[in-house]
């Protein structure tokens, strides 16, 4: 889940899909649990927010039942001054039913005051009110809730059937109100030796970004004997990529470290779909993202002339021996070459020609850059 933009808004995720289903679950479980034995009660949703909840709830709902829906409209009466509300779509006659009200959210409780007024003189046996959520700081009514999904800060919310403008009711999480994302956060990308860590040097410089290499940070834990460095080396020196959440958890880490940053360049993370994923939900969650992969596209034979070149000084040792710089490519191919659909998919791929002077590669990734 990353951020998302309606309009001229940010909404970052706040609720998940998992989280959502569990509540809508466990609503109607518990209005079932309450209902006596073979009651069939009548579902009303009122529209139109509620529409994904209802759906979700009624096929959570194990009994018979009837639904039907409502929409509160607002119409000016016989004094243009007085603002009458009315549900529109009330066809059925609810004379000694049990009616269970189905509401997306409820914030001031000034709609369900208008559907306790309206319900009151239908001689309903019982009106219950479900709503999957609450705002319980700004509620400002005596009427009972019977039922509460998850109870929210007061921060406007869409998705799920909630709005922004009229947009974003198609998402499937619940997203919440953000401040426009501060910082610029690049993915450099590329197979082993196409010279992510030596552009990033320059880069850094000149954009005024903290560069994180998980390679290098590995390599640091290494050379210190850390607890990490000693995981990492068994893998690391084979060529087989570091288990994702170690290192996943050792990325956030380094993020944090760097709070007051303009943004990041990250070079050899994301290196698996599961690695991105966890990155853009995490991003996300502090309300900002990725703007951009930007990919060093060099041939894999010049690749592994330039690491055999490199590990004669570099000193490490998955530079020096080919089968091992054979089993990185391979490593790539099979799990990271795929993070460029990935990006693409979100229209944020950009592939840089990696051949050629450092210089003028270094060019070729500012002209990305200053697009951005
Ligand atoms: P690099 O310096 O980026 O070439 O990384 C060197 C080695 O560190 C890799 O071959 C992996 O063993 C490990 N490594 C670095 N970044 C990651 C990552 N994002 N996921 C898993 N392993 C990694």
């Amino acid at each position: 889940m990353s951020i998302i933009k309606l309009q001229d808004l940010h909404f970052k995720p706040y609720v998940n899909q998992a989280e959502i289903a569990k509540a809508v679950k466990h609503l109607a479980t518990q209005v079932k649990a309450d209902l006596p034995k073979n009651e069939v009660p009548i579902f009303v949703g009122i529209l139109n927010g509620c529409f994904l909840f209802a759906a979700d709830f009624i096929r959570e709902f194990n009994g018979d039942c009837e639904v039907s829906f409502v929409k509160l409209a607002s119409y000016s009466g016989t004094s243009s001054t007085e603002n009458v509300k009315e549900l529109v779509g009330i066809n059925e006659d609810l004379t000694g039913r049990t009616v269970v009200i189905l509401e997306d959210i409820i914030d001031t409780g000034n709609t369900l005051q208008e559907i306790y007024n309206i319900f009151r003189n239908k001689n309903v046996k019982e009106l219950k009110v479900v709503t999957l959520f609450f705002k319980p700081t700004v509620f400002k009514k005596e009427l009972p809730i019977n039922y509460i999904g998850k109870s929210i800060e007061d921060k406007f919310i869409v998705g799920y059937g909630l709005d922004y403008n009229g947009l974003g009711r198609n998402y499937s999480e619940i997203y919440q109100l953000t401040t426009q994302p501060k910082m610029k956060n690049i993915v450099l990308f590329g197979p082993p030796g196409a010279g992510k860590g030596t552009q990033a040097e320059f880069l850094k410089e000149m954009y005024q970004l903290v560069h994180i290499s998980t390679g290098d940070v590995f390599r640091f834990n290494i050379k210190n004997k850390t607890e990490l460095g000693l995981l990492a080396k068994k893998y690391m020196d084979e060529g087989n990529l570091v288990p994702d959440q170690v290192t996943i958890n050792m990325l956030k880490a380094e993020v944090e470290k760097n709070t007051d940053a303009n943004g990041f360049i990250f070079d050899g993370f994301p290196r698996t779909e599961s690695q991105a994923e966890a990155l853009d939900t995490f991003l996300a969650e502090k309300g900002e993202q990725i703007n951009a992969m930007i990919a060093l596209e060099v041939p894999e034979d010049l690749l592994v002339e330039r690491l055999l070149e490199r590990g004669k000084t570099s000193g490490r040792a998955d530079d020096t021996d080919e089968a091992k710089i054979r089993n990185r490519f391979n490593e790539y191919n099979t799990k990271t070459a795929v993070l460029k659909d990935y990006f693409n998919a979100q229209e944020k791929y950009y592939g840089v020609n990696g051949v050629g002077s450092i210089e003028d590669i270094t060019q070729r990734l500012a002209t990305v850059f200053d697009k951005l």
